[in-house]
């Protein structure tokens, strides 16, 4: 089982005496919590450890943590012995309805994020949403910023969901959790079906994340994930409407929700729109020069295109900042 120091404190012992009580052997690597972590380093060691502790091709690892702690164990299932199995047991929401599925694992180095990494499937996800309660609130709501964007890309429903329900969800009501995170299962379990590498509706999950990235990046990732998706979601609220796709009611109700669930509508304006611009082609996601926008129609109808001006980019972040 690989976990992460924070996670191994709360619930390690709790989940290594489950799978006793169900007669597997578990042996638990630990590494210390937080992004940093995510690196080449990490992986020699577990994997070294693995080695020490005699792990052979019949040996399977879980992944019991946040999204770090998946796409770490999720690479060294890739990579050790050639490949073994591995099952996630996401335990921050964020891990829940997103990073948790998809088979994408990964590490970062000083080029960028998630630059070394294999498309590899967990044999199952078990979610179990008692982990939420020991979660910080930032925590939850990266997770919710992700949430907020399936109900725009792909399902009025839970849109509408959380648009009636945004109290319950800040005070974490649990049935009405679940109810969320299994339809964002389906969500993103339906569209990387269709496209498990990425190459056409996949990046539909980019949504609010094209700017959001170059937010995330230009503020020295001082602003948290959620937090600058939930920047990008309005940017391209406000672009899909000034390119005339979006109708304003519809942007008005993704800003409304997004400030309802706690999430910021504004970017911070020491962040210049130039800076931010610039960004945007770090971004690891361009595909030779052409960089893609997930734009939307209405709520639940998103679609991607290439042909965003640079000035209307610009100004809207502008605009954001007022
Ligand atoms: P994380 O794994 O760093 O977890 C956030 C923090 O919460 C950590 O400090 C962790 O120790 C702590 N934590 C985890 N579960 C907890 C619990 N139940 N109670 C209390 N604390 C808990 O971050 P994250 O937001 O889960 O994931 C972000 C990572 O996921 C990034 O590295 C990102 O690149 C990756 N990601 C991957 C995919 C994918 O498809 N593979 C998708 C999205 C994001
Ligand atoms: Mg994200």
């Amino acid at each position: 089982m690989i976990t992460d120091s924070t996670v191994a404190a709360l619930h390690g012992q709790r989940v290594q005496g489950v799978l006793t009580t169900l007669g597997l052997t578990t042996d638990m690597i630990a590494f210390p919590a937080g992004e940093a972590a995510k690196d080449i380093g990490t992986v020699l060691s577990i994997c070294d450890q693995m080695l020490a502790q005699g792990a052979d091709r019949t040996a399977a690892l879980i992944a019991l943590g946040g999204g770090v702690v998946g796409d770490i164990a999720g690479f060294v299932a890739s990579i050790y012995m050639r490949g073994i199995p591995y099952l996630q047991i996401p335990t921050t929401l964020l891990a829940q309805v997103d990073s948790g599925i998809g088979g994408k694992t990964g590490i970062d180095r000083s080029h960028g994020k998630n630059i070394l990494g294999t498309f590899y499937q967990p044999k199952g996800v078990f979610i179990d949403l008692s982990f939420l309660k020991t979660l910080p609130l930032p925590e939850l709501r990266n997770g919710l910023a992700e949430v907020i964007k399936y109900g725009v890309i792909e399902d009025p429903d839970l849109f509408g969901i959380l648009e009636s329900k945004a109290e319950e969800i800040n005070s974490l009501d649990l049935d009405l959790l679940q109810e969320i995170v299994i339809k964002s299962c389906r969500i993103k379990k339906g569209i990387v079906e269709i496209d498990e590498h990425e190459r056409g509706v996949r990046r539909i999950l980019n949504f609010g994340h094209t700017i959001g990235h170059a937010i995330e990046a230009e503020s020295g990732y001082a602003i948290t994930h959620g937090d600058a998706v939930a920047m990008g979601m309005v940017t391209a609220a406000v672009i899909s409407e000034r390119l005339h796709h979006l109708p304003a009611g519809d942007r008005e109700r993704i800003i409304a929700l997004i400030r309802a669930i706690g999430l910021p509508n504004t970017i911070p304006p020491h962040l210049t729109p130039a800076g931010i611009y610039a960004r945007l082609y770090g971004d690891k996601k361009k595909a030779g020069d052409t960089l893609h926008f997930v734009l939307l129609k209405k709520i639940g109808t998103a679609f991607v295109t290439s042909a965003v001006p640079e000035e209307l980019i610009k100004e809207t972040i502008k605009g954001l900042q007022a």
